[in-house]
């Protein structure tokens, strides 16, 4: 076993059971791609079990902090056993469920979804990637499932040195030899949603948002609102929540021709009114800054972009970006009407977020009243030891007027 050791001073992140060492903090020792390691401070006390990176900022990923444990493949099937039942005591009425979380689950760079019977993973650090085989029999014996599909294209394996890889991982042939598609239905706040764990982004939905959408058809309900903006749709979730919650004049925009097409699908599927929705294949800002000129307004909108700041050094740009969207939104709500408002960029904080759109709203000369803050369903856990999970946050706001 290879030991790393840590500069003076060092062991303070790890001894918070913070999982992550970079690169900088280490005074000697080095292992292969993915390799267990024992991470110890710089006067040889024992801190950690660790998994090796040597091409990542982020160059130790702490498996345990408990000297006794042993990193093996009996291991992970504890780390995967103790997540699958978090979920299963959640009481989600979903069959579509996070079931790792990565550093919260104890097993950094890990994402596993499961739609029904299929699961959809991404190895995103060496580590994971090291012991996939070993993940992945632990995740279907927890689960009963058969069918692990793998969706390792995300930027962030080039950090780690890593190829992107795409497939089934494990898809045992079906009794008359035919092959198990990769599309899938779920059903989310008792609507139909489907989605193709080849094709989707990341692991094929965002399952973070369920909470939201059910949140924002019961809203839009309470609340009368007729015509509804969801921006940046993707499948369009919170459109078809837009549509149950009574809505009447439904707009998805999104730039993924694909995406929407599904939103399209979606409404029908739902038994919704095809005429009750419209799919724009256009640029938000652009669309948002068209709406104006055209003198449109909306009883709802969302607003739900991709990850502007993927770390604080982004920050500066992102926040201009989503005060923007986010000023642009608020000139074309009607008073009285709602805003749904989202970052998923770990880089901006809650607060940071808040100013932003305050900021926003008065560039746009718009009051609001804050109904609630939003967050990432609980499927998708923080660890009071590492803040950094906390990426999604959002904001109900009710234009006054
Ligand atoms: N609200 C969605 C998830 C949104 S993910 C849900 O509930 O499922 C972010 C979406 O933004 C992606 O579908 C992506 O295609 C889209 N997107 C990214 N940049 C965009 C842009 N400039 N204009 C329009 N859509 C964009």
């Amino acid at each position: 076993m290879k030991t790393i050791t840590l500069r003076a001073g060092k062991e303070r992140s790890l001894l918070r059971r913070h999982p992550w060492v970079f690169q900088g903090s280490i005074a000697k020792g080095g292992a292969d791609a993915g390799e267990t390691v024992r991470v110890e401070s710089h006067d040889g006390k024992f801190l950690a079990w660790a998994a090796f990176s040597p091409s990542s900022q982020i160059r130790v990923r702490a498996w345990s902090f408990d000297e006794a444990e042993r990193i093996d493949a009996a291991f992970f099937q504890r780390r995967v056993e103790q997540a699958v039942a978090l979920r299963r005591r959640l009481g989600i009425d979903s069959n579509g469920i996070r079931l790792i979380h990565g550093e919260a689950d104890g097993l950094p760079g890990l994402i596993v979804d499961q739609y029904d019977d299929l699961l959809s993973a991404q190895f995103l650090s060496a580590g994971t990637e090291r012991w996939k085989d070993a993940i992945a029999d632990a995740l279907l014996a927890a689960t009963g499932c058969t069918y692990l599909y793998e969706r390792s294209d995300s930027g962030v394996r080039g950090l780690e040195g890593l190829a992107p890889v795409t497939g089934w991982l494990r898809h045992p042939e079906t009794a008359d030899g035919s092959r198990r598609a990769t599309e899938v239905t779920i059903h989310e706040n008792g609507w139909k949603l489907t989605l193709d764990v080849a094709e989707g982004h990341k692991t094929g939905y965002y399952l973070d948002q369920r909470d939201n959408r059910g949140l924002f058809a019961r809203l839009v309900r309470e609340m009368g609102c007729k015509t509804v903006l969801n921006c940046y749709s993707y499948t369009g979730g919170f459109s078809v929540a837009a549509l149950a919650g009574g809505a009447t004049e439904v707009t998805s925009v999104d730039s993924s021709g694909p995406a929407l097409a599904r939103a399209t699908a979606h409404v029908t599927l739902n038994g919704f009114d095809a005429g009750a929705h419209t799919a724009l294949d256009a640029d938000v800002n652009g669309t948002l800054r068209r709406f104006i000129k055209e003198g449109r307004t909306f009883d709802a909108i969302v607003l739900d972009p991709p990850k502007f700041a993927p770390s604080a050094a982004h920050a500066d740009r992102a926040s201009r970006a989503y005060k923007d969207i986010n000023r642009l939104a608020f000139k074309l709500l009607n008073p009285g009407g709602l805003l749904l408002t989202f970052s998923c960029s770990g880089g901006i904080g809650a607060e940071l977020f808040h100013k932003i759109v305050a900021g926003a709203g008065l560039d746009a000369q718009v009051d609001g009243y804050l109904l609630r803050r939003l967050e990432a369903t609980p499927d998708h856990p923080t660890t009071i030891t590492f803040p950094e999970g906390e990426y999604l946050k959002g904001l109900a706001i009710v234009r006054k007027g």
